[in-house]
């Protein structure tokens, strides 16, 4: 990382974020008192136990809601001085999301899933261009031949693909994911795990949040939050790589079945 390279200005720069919850007659500080700066390309994990803050952070990081007190600097453009309407469309912009739990349309096809956020961005691009597109990010995702099926027709890793492909479909520049393998069985969050580390190699930079830290180990940064606070920061040199290990089973479980 070239820190403290002008050229090299952080793609997301949080000074004091504070977030404070008003629930009827008591405040829950979820967040206190956080700075980050995460560089355009990185790939960072966000752990913690539960409670420790990690959605909420998340949900500021990709302007879902803002912060009470404290400065956030997206590509250098300060957020909270942003209107409503404006910081809509910087999110629509700039990020793609992923859920634990997909938040896939059920009674909607996997294409139809994927083009309703190119409608939503570009609803004067016509018909034939939004199905290419979606159809090129459920191929990206390894989705090409289930274009059709309903979600309830589908794996979880394959509902969870699709909803990648519904997070790249407006090319982002940084995608958000808040613990994408949480309802993954190990194998599945493997190859998940294996098609972020694809695209943050392509040049997208990829927050996630797990609580796992084999899943972590996955990334080239690992944050560890603690009531709100940041704990820990450290670069995650030996990180895993997905690709290799699907290899190793694929070749074992090959073995396997001559044995
Ligand atoms: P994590 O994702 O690490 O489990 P969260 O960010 O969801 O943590 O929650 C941090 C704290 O803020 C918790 O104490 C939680 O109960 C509280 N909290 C989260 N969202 C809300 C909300 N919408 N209203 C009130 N309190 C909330
Ligand atoms: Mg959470």
């Amino acid at each position: 990382m070239n820190i403290g390279n002008a050229e090299a200005m952080p793609i997301i720069q949080l000074e004091g974020i504070v977030k404070t919850y008003r629930t009827g007659e008591v405040d829950v500080q979820a967040v206190r008192g956080f700075s980050l700066a995460i560089a355009r390309g990185e790939f960072v994990a966000i752990m913690g136990a539960s409670g420790s803050g990690k959605s909420t952070l998340m949900n500021m990081l990709g302007c879902l809601d803002k912060p009470t007190a404290g400065q956030y600097l997206l590509d250098g453009v300060s957020v909270g001085a942003l209107s409503r309407k404006q910081l809509a469309t910087l999110r629509n912009r700039k990020f793609g999301f992923v859920f634990q739990s997909f938040n896939l349309l059920p009674r909607t096809s996997a294409l139809e899933n994927v083009e309703l956020p190119i409608f939503y961005r570009h609803p004067l691009v016509s018909l034939s261009v939004q199905r290419k597109c979606a159809v090129e990010a459920l191929e990206r995702v390894g989705l090409g031949t289930r274009l059709r099926h309903y979600p309830s027709q589908l794996s979880g890793g394959q509902q969870q693909r699709i909803a990648i492909a519904r997070a790249l479909v407006n090319r982002p520049e940084v995608v958000l994911a808040d613990e994408p393998t949480g309802n993954l069985d190990s194998r599945t969050s493997i190859e998940i795990m294996g098609l972020f580390q694809e695209l943050n190699e392509s040049g997208i930079t990829v927050v996630m949040v797990t609580h796992e830290l084999d899943v972590a180990a996955y990334c080239n940064r690992i944050i560890v939050m603690r009531d709100g606070r940041l704990l820990s920061d450290e670069p995650n040199r030996n990180h895993r790589t997905a690709a290799n290990e699907l290899m190793t089973l694929d070749h074992a479980e090959r073995e396997a079945n001559l044995a």
